[in-house]
């Protein structure tokens, strides 16, 4: 069971990490991109942090909403409404709800997912944040399905992840910024799956 202070918790956590990990994950992007991953992420989740206050008297749906509306205006570069679909559409699922399980978790990272996909047009395997998501998801329904709780589902979805963005090193990008590379994307971590990473990491932590 997952109650809205525990969603809290969460975003605050990740929040945490995104500003502790904003190095990191910029010069990631340094090799691949602009450069500019961490700083995106880290102003985005500054703001987040800053609204989490206001939104926290809400149920889980405004304050997922409320998170992926902040990343969407204030996350310059292509991350910003990506991860600003993906916790809009995950706050839909859970529209009005103050309590959820294990199932509804996992359509709520299923709707994320599906509004990365649709908003940027992209799939698995493209060396993006897909291939740190589509992963973990599939480890999480196949543990939920086999009767693990949500913590041991996440600990084999954050597994997964975890190959799911090694794996982004094998890969030549096709989407964003790293698709202009071409080949000389080879041999590099995407920046994208490992912000995911860290989020999956962080939710796992909060469990
Ligand atoms: P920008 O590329 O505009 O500078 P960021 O550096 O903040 O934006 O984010 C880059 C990350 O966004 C990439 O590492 C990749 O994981 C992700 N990304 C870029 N384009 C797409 C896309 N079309 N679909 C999914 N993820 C994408
Ligand atoms: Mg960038």
């Amino acid at each position: 069971m997952l109650d809205t202070a525990k969603i809290v918790e969460i975003i605050r956590a990740i929040a945490a990490r995104i500003e502790s990990e904003k190095d990191c994950l910029t010069q990631l992007d340094n090799e691949i991109g602009d450069g500019d991953h961490g700083i995106n992420m880290a102003r985005g989740f500054k703001a987040v942090a800053e609204k989490l206050p206001e939104l926290s008297g809400g149920d889980m749906g405004t304050v997922l909403k409320g998170v992926g509306m902040q990343l969407v205006s204030n996350v310059g570069g292509a991350s910003g409404p990506l991860y600003g679909t993906a916790f809009m559409k995950a706050g839909n699922v859970l529209n009005g709800k103050d309590e959820i399980g294990a199932q509804d978790f996992a359509q709520a990272l299923a709707a994320a997912i599906g509004g990365i996909e649709m908003r940027g047009k992209s799939t698995e395997g493209e060396k993006t944040m897909l291939d740190a998501l589509c992963p973990a998801y599939k480890a999480l329904e196949e543990k939920l399905a086999a009767g693990a709780d949500l913590k041991a589902a996440m600990g084999a979805a954050v597994e997964a992840a975890q190959k799911g963005t090694e794996y982004t090193k094998t890969i030549v990008a096709t989407k964003g910024r790293a698709s202009y590379l071409g080949e000389r994307s080879l041999g590099h971590q995407d920046p994208g799956a490992t912000s995911s990473l860290y989020m999956l990491q962080e939710i796992y932590k909060c469990l």
